[in-house]
């Protein structure tokens, strides 16, 4: 008898249980639209050409492989920050940014968690509905209250603008207001310029913190400034803010666990007190975190001829998931008779597209077109080829009728 006998099977993650179910199958048309990563046009992994110059370049200097301090690595620090909120930004010459190196986009949201956690024991954290699954797993975990705004009207496979704001409006002052900075996951719907403007507005009205989280910055729009507007806009208003970052997707360094949490204060004095308690929080549960990824990142940005190469590598992606984006709709008009008004599959941005298919008609998508998918209805365009998009259509037009 085992002495573990007291615990129970945990369930499979929702989004990474796609792809294990994915793996477990035979069949020859199957297609993994779970997970959000980039392939090429072939279905294949990418590593982008930037990243591996900037490994040869690390072996032929022959870095050590010596800790970390705490807080990450210095360059990387400097140009995460810079690459968020534009290097002339006066929070960065003032001194009033507090960026410590995480482990990418989940444990820097972690950190922060366990900050405010700390920090602000009474106040809860905004999330919209829906997101990201792991949001609720890294407040639950960092004992955080959470409650959700409204965020996708399912009427118009858009922004429930005003359901968003008037659940920011009836949270009570001084709340965490989570938001997606660019390319919404699961939804791919993002609010205008306009719209940020108000969204800040009733934030300020109730001296609520935004907590912005930048999964996906440069990979919406295919410019990396565009994606990181909503952020400067909150910024250039002076608002004290925080902003998780990963670089999983815009330099395809999933694995590598590169990230950084960000805190905007009012005062230098605020951003030294802040970042030394980011510090004490991350001391005893991973000590410091891993070099390799931090040395890429910060030899890419760093560096003008690797930085514009990035940016057109970056561009290539965006275009080409923008290209089956296209595609997936024109296949989508011409095979559906009934009618329906598939355009929301175009206004969307970033990876995902949000099809509106409820958990049983994804069921059929997996089941009956081998198509794995998470249950709310989420697909990752970043997995689709063109060559794939018609046989798509198919299986998203059957499951609706
Ligand atoms: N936040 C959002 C909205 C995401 O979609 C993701 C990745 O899917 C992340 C954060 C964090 O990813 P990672 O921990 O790989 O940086």
């Amino acid at each position: 008898i085992s002495r573990f006998e007291g615990v129970t099977m945990a369930p499979p993650d929702p989004i990474l249980g796609v792809s294990e179910a994915f793996r477990a199958d035979t069949n020859d048309m199957k297609l993994n639209l779970g997970v959000g990563a980039y392939r090429t046009e072939e279905l294949q992994p990418y590593v982008l050409n930037v990243v591996k110059k900037a490994e040869n370049l690390m072996l032929e200097k022959g870095d050590n492989k010596e800790y970390l301090p705490i807080e990450g690595l210095a360059a990387f620090n400097k140009v995460t920050a810079e690459l968020l909120l534009g290097a002339d930004n006066a929070v960065i010459r003032q001194g009033r940014i507090a960026t410590v190196q995480g482990l990418s986009g989940t444990g820097s949201l972690r950190l922060a968690a366990a900050f405010i956690q700390r920090y602000f024991p009474d106040a809860k954290v905004l999330i919209s509905s829906p997101t990201w699954g792991n949001h609720k797993n890294i407040f639950n975990d960092a004992r955080v209250p959470w409650s959700e705004y409204r965020y996708y009207d399912p009427r118009t496979v858009g922004l429930d603008f005003d359901g968003m704001v008037a659940d920011i409006k009836a949270a009570p002052d001084g709340s965490f207001i989570l938001l997606h900075g660019c390319a919404h996951n699961p939804t791919g719907i993002d609010p205008t310029p306009e719209q940020w403007e108000k969204i800040a507005d009733v934030i300020q009205e109730k001296n609520h913190i935004p907590f912005f989280d930048v999964a996906y910055q440069g990979f919406a729009s295919g410019s990396l400034d565009e994606d990181a507007s909503s952020v400067r806009l909150f910024v250039a208003r002076g608002m004290e803010l925080l902003v998780a970052q990963s670089y999983s997707k815009n330099l395809g360094l999933y694995a590598e666990r590169i990230g950084a949490i960000n805190v905007v204060c009012s005062s230098s004095d605020a951003a030294t007190r802040v970042k030394s308690q980011l510090k004490r929080i991350a001391r005893p549960m991973y000590s410091n975190p891993p070099v390799h990824g931090a040395r890429i990142v910060a030899n890419v940005v760093g560096d003008a001829t690797l930085f514009n190469e990035w940016k057109e590598e970056m561009e290539l992606m965006a275009g080409r998931i923008k290209t089956v984006r296209q595609r997936l709709f024109d296949n989508l008009s011409q095979k559906d008779k009934s009618g329906k008004d598939w355009s929301f599959v175009l206004k969307q941005i970033g990876m995902f597209s949000y099809t509106g298919l409820n958990k049983s008609q994804s069921d059929n998508m997996t089941n009956k077109w081998h198509i794995y998918m998470t249950k709310d209805g989420r697909i990752s365009l970043a997995g689709l080829s063109l060559a794939k998009c018609e046989y798509l259509a198919e299986a998203i037009i059957d499951s609706f009728h």
